[in-house]
């Protein structure tokens, strides 16, 4: 049996006695795809960033590759946290930085990774996001897209076990979403596991090992793509799916 590279028990988290997260239990296994999808504000962004303890839990526990984050120090955390690659929907990229500089930033000052070791790596990640032909743009040169993209590529720079996406293409015009998408989904087949929030059910039908279907506080169903898209068990995600399908 194969360890499970996140293991989630009894989640909670309210803010301000607001019960975002009521009890969740679950667990990621190495190599696996989870879409996580559910109405807007039912919490995903916040379980997210509890598995990376960017939120603090209110109870529960979140352990990452065996290591429960909730009972380690600062530094601790923060070592785990740097092998957890996360995007978000607004790409965060250092505006006063080339995309190579973007790119190298944290490998060098986090891991001590050599210039010309860093260098190096930036472009083979570069080329992986079809994008080694701007690695001296600045980003605000660049689409949405391709900032996303490189966002992407500064994620994986820092050689993560994991990847976590909120809302990847949220913030594209629609004509960008699906080099963003085919980014992604290069990577799921290369064996990365990812947890991803998002709104693309095409993606989430064809890329993703379970579907996750967030709603009220709880993981409402836990199913197979094929299984959820076509019964869905319960009342809330029927609800959900005849919206959005
Ligand atoms: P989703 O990503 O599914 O849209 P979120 O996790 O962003 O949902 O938010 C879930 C709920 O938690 C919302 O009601 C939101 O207002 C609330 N919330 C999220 N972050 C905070 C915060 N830092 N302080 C207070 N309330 C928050
Ligand atoms: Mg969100």
């Amino acid at each position: 049996m194969t360890k499970p590279i996140i293991e989630v028990k009894n989640l909670a988290k309210d803010f301000d006695g607001n019960a975002v997260l009521k009890d969740i239990t679950e667990q990621v296994d190495p190599g696996q795809v989870i879409v996580v999808i559910g109405p807007s504000g039912s919490g995903k962004s916040t379980f997210l960033r509890c598995l990376n303890l960017l939120e603090t839990p209110t109870s529960g526990q979140v352990a990452f590759d065996g290591q429960d984050l909730t009972t380690l120090d600062t530094k601790r955390v923060n070592e785990l946290r740097e092998q957890m690659g996360m995007v978000f929907q607004g790409f965060n990229l250092f505006p006063n930085m080339s995309v190579l500089e973007n790119i190298k930033l944290a490998p060098m000052k986090v891991k001590g990774t050599s210039d010309a070791d860093a260098t190096k790596r930036a472009h083979e990640l570069l080329q992986q996001v079809n994008l080694d032909d701007h690695a001296d743009a600045f980003p605000s040169s660049l689409s949405g897209g391709q900032k996303q993209r490189v966002a992407i590529a500064r994620a994986l720079a820092m050689d993560p076990k994991v990847m976590l996406f909120d809302e990847p293409t949220s913030a594209l015009d629609p004509e960008m979403v699906g080099e963003v998408l085919n980014v992604m989904k290069d990577l799921a087949n290369q064996g990365m596991t990812m947890v991803v929030v998002t709104h693309e059910m095409g993606f989430a039908k064809s890329v993703a090992d379970r579907i996750w279907f967030m709603a009220d506080g709880y993981i409402q169903e836990n199913s197979t793509p094929d299984d959820f898209f076509a019964h869905p068990q319960t009342e809330r995600a029927q609800d959900f799916l005849s919206k959005i399908l």
